[in-house]
């Protein structure tokens, strides 16, 4: 759980320079690994300590140099909607343009932190330059050079300090559901269903940020809190089919739950807006349910589900050892299956295995396929672990961690699973030098 960063700003600034200078290296590289490089906009990052997610609202809204005022009006209306901060970015090459004053005007008139950082001053002429946007009204403003990083530590002091302070969630905290999907999936149908069937709802209990609307459940023993994405977006005014604004509609809540329930219209399958968001939720590690809704509107043959089943497994590669539960919310079919599937999940999540079992299991099975030799050297797995994170991850010690390949750790992925039950959970494999 953290904070939101959006940047705005008008294209050719220095926007993605500026992100992929704040993103983690270490996830580019997991990501690339794992072929997940969907997403160029949304990253993480950390700095004294405090972690935050950098949203490139512009690399969403637009898509081109030649940009409608209307569009950024539509940017910088959701990252106000939206983070927790705003860095507004301008060029002091360019100058002042009239649609920066457009923003700073829209930035005045709203009450979320904003930086406003004049890119590209490589030098003490640029550096002189750069008062001239004192004239946005927006009082001090960093100066940085996205290309080198000069002026970005300054900066991230300073935006780190407006964060607000994130509140950790004590570990016996209910399980989080965030129900998420592109408008119009039934998101909002299924809760009602759900809240609507039942007495033993405790509370509306106010969320733990800003937008999020929990409502304590209970039933059938179990207990937890759900997620309303589809509550939040009833409060803003902009429009809703561009493929951007869901997904950054579900990062809060992706980010603060323990299991998603992704929510699609069977009509429409499974769409870019909707790989997008099921991505966001893999790596962020977090549980996954699938719930394929309105099913009731699909004709069936034989095959048909399993058919759609498949295909949506191929689209989800390589993980795809994930739930897929079909259901109607509007015939209140399997919706409570969905809970149960949910819930499911949460355990596999928080699924502990003692050393000694996970050796005894794993230790022969490394030893009748062990890694393959690379580069003519051997790898000898003496031993592994699970570790004390919240998501599961494995270490397995060796003499030379760097000659494991990329096939082998999915190799031991998929044996983990075999025999312990992940379903629905990303897990990590690391190979530690022993
Ligand atoms: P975006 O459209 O706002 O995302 O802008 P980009 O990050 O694509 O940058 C637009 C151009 O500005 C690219 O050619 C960058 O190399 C250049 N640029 C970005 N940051 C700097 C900087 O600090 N100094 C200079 N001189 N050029 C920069
Ligand atoms: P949200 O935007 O994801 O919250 O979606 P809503 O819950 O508002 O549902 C969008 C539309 O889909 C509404 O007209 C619902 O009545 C309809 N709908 C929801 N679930 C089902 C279902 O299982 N079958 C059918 N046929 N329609 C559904």
């Amino acid at each position: 759980m953290g904070n939101i960063v959006a940047i705005v700003g008008r294209p050719n600034v220095g926007k993605s320079t500026f992100f992929n200078r704040l993103i983690q290296r270490r996830e580019a590289i997991v990501d690339s690994v794992s072929g997940v490089t969907r997403d160029r906009h949304y990253g993480k990052s950390e700095w004294n300590g405090k972690n935050f997610s950098l949203i490139d609202t512009g690399g969403y809204v637009l898509g081109s140099d030649d940009v409608f005022e209307s569009e950024i009006d539509k940017q910088v209306e959701l990252a106000i909607d939206e983070a927790d901060a705003i860095i507004f970015m301008v060029d002091v090459e360019a100058g002042i343009t009239g649609m920066d004053e457009d923003v700073a005007n829209l930035l005045r008139k709203q009450k979320k932190p904003v930086l406003l950082v004049v890119n590209k001053v490589d030098n003490s002429k640029r550096l002189e330059n750069a008062v001239e946007f004192y004239n946005l009204g927006l009082g001090n403003y960093f100066p940085i050079a996205s290309t080198n990083g000069s002026g970005t530590g300054e900066l991230l002091d300073k935006l780190v300090e407006i964060l607000p302070e994130v509140e950790y969630e004590e570990e016996t905290e209910l399980p989080r559901f965030a129900v998420v999907g592109r408008p119009n999936a039934g998101k909002s149908s299924f809760i009602n269903a759900l809240i609507g069937e039942d007495r033993y709802i405790v509370t509306d209990v106010a969320g733990t940020t800003r937008d999020s609307i929990d409502t304590k459940y209970n039933r059938f023993g179990f207990e937890f809190n759900l997620v309303d994405t589809a509550g939040i977006r009833r409060k803003s005014k902009v429009k809703e089919d561009l493929e951007f604004y869901s997904v950054m509609r579900s990062v809060r809540a992706i980010e603060n739950c323990d299991v998603c329930l992704i929510v699609l219209d069977a009509t429409r399958g499974f769409d870019g807006q909707v790989q997008n968001i099921f991505w966001l939720a893999q790596r962020n590690r977090k549980g996954i349910v699938i719930l394929v809704n309105k099913w009731d509107l699909v004709d069936k043959e034989t095959n048909t589900l399993k058919e759609y089943e498949q295909k949506i497994r191929r689209e989800i590669e390589p993980f795809t050892d994930v739930p897929m539960v079909f259901i109607s919310v509007l015939n209140k079919q399997r919706i409570f299956k969905a809970i149960e599937t949910a819930v499911e999940v949460f355990k596999n999540r928080s699924k502990k295995i003692k050393t000694s079992e996970l050796n005894d299991v794993m230790l022969p099975i490394i030893e009748s396929y062990p890694p393959p030799a690379w580069k003519g050297k051997y790898v000898k797995i003496k031993f592994c672990m699970q570790l004390p994170t919240p998501q599961p991850q494995f270490a397995f010690f060796c003499n030379l961690p760097q000659y494991v390949r990329e096939p082998y750790k999915r190799y031991l992925e998929n044996k983990l699973r075999e025999e312990f039950d992940f379903t629905g959970v990303p897990i990590s494999v690391y190979f530690r030098k022993k």
